[in-house]
């Protein structure tokens, strides 16, 4: 299907294939196997200004939007979905101070993030508060010109290897969802310290990790937005970061459909190609029909939060929840449809199958997502009536 992009965006698509293919494809294996953070990679990102796409110009970015971010992403993560989540996670801890920061506090933490010389991380995630964050546990007491941050995160992407950390946390413990706020936390900050960083199934270059508050003290003018305005900061940002989720997902599916189109129109079974067997046509064409369904959802939802004109908290929720469970059944079909070699290591798609899989469950999983869809569906319901 035709998107109708313009020259700038068809330029941004071919610049992220070809670091894709060129620096991404020859590594992704020997990543997956090590669980190691690709900084190599970031670093090429960085140096062709993929990392600030969605920043305005007047912070070092390129001033364009989640729609850039969403096909830079969706095209990095049809090769490996873990690298290109370095770039997609620092959009995630980028969003708060983008919608919530100062000019001061913009200027300051957005433009090395914009070049890829410094990476985010977004922490809400705690030990015993995952789908609901009115139960936060991290505290945050105002103390002087500081705030004193006690706490523990865990799975945290991108945690350890990012300078800039926004971290949510309580301020105001009878406030329920108006006494959390928002923090910028630098790296280096003292009592602020890194734990066990996971071993995981799919996405294994990325790195996922326990972000430690212990008495850290976070200079007051590190609060973003107003004191009680964080949870509001979170959800603002979901809306505009998961349709980056979403074309992690897409990326996938679209992927291992790729891979799949190769495989099946050259691999000879009992004299003729895979392919040119009518039920795995089929199977070939539900995979592709699906891929763009989820395309055509996405790309609409990315330039609705563009135009800016009305949340897309249904939108986005959408998106995420079509495109990861996408990923999930084109991908199980790709390594059914190789066969025996779908299960091998030395074949791409299995890797595709275990990186979809997170698509369905962060930045809220996809029963969360419904939950936001129905909730949407029941209020349009009622201002209609
Ligand atoms: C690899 C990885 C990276 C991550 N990166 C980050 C990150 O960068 N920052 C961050 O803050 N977090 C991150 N997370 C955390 C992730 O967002 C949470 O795991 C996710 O939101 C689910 O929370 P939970 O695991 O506590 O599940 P729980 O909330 O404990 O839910 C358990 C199960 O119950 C279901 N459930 C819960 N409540 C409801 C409900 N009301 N209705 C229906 N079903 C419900 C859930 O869908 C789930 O199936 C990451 C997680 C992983 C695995």
């Amino acid at each position: 299907m035709d998107y109708y992009l313009t020259e700038e965006q068809k330029e941004l698509v071919s610049t992220a294939r070809a670091i894709a293919n060129e620096h991404i494809k020859p590594v992704r294996q020997k990543y997956d196997a090590e669980g190691t953070f690709p900084q190599d990679i970031v670093k090429i990102l960085g140096e062709a200004g993929l990392f600030g796409v969605y920043i305005p110009e007047k912070y070092g970015g390129r001033g364009m939007g989640v729609f850039e971010l969403v096909l830079i992403v969706e095209e990095l993560s049809k090769v490996d979905a873990g690298i290109a989540l370095a770039l997609a996670a620092t959009a995630l801890g980028a969003y708060p101070i983008l919608l919530g920061g100062s000019d001061e506090q913009k200027a300051r933490f957005l433009a090395p993030l914009a070049t890829g010389e410094k990476i985010a991380a977004f922490g809400i995630t705690e030990p015993e508060s995952g789908s609901d964050p009115i139960s936060l546990a991290t505290k945050a007491t105002k103390d002087g010109d500081f705030y004193i941050l006690n706490g523990a995160k865990c799975f945290i992407t991108n945690g350890g290897e990012a300078q800039i950390n926004t971290i949510m946390a309580v301020t105001n413990k009878g406030r329920g969802a108006r006494g959390i706020s928002a923090f910028v936390v630098e790296k280096g900050t003292p009592g602020f310290d890194f734990g066990k960083k996971e071993n995981k199934l799919g996405i294994r270059a990325s790195v996922t990790r326990e972000l430690l508050f212990d008495d850290c003290r976070v200079p007051k003018e590190n609060l973003l937005s107003r004191e009680g305005w964080g949870l509001i900061l979170a959800l603002k940002t979901f809306d505009a970061t998961r349709p980056g989720v979403a074309a992690q997902a897409l990326g996938i599916a679209a992927g291992a459909l790729n891979e799949t189109m190769a495989f099946a129109t050259t691999h000879i079974e009992s004299g003729e190609t895979v392919a040119s067997r009518q039920g795995i046509q089929h199977r070939l064409a539900d995979m592709a029909t699906e891929v763009e369904a989820a395309r055509a959802l996405l790309y609409a939802t990315a330039r609705m939060v563009d135009e800016g004109k009305v949340r897309t908290t249904k939108e986005s929720a959408m998106s995420k929840l079509y495109a990861s469970d996408v990923a999930m059944r084109v991908t199980s079909e790709a390594v059914r449809l190789f066969g025996d070699r779908g299960y091998l290591h030395d074949y791409p798609v299995e890797k595709m199958m275990r990186d979809a899989k997170i698509t369905q469950i962060y930045e809220g999983t996809n029963q969360i997502q419904r939950n936001e869809i129905g909730l949407a569906l029941i209020k349009e319901a009622a201002s209609a009536a």
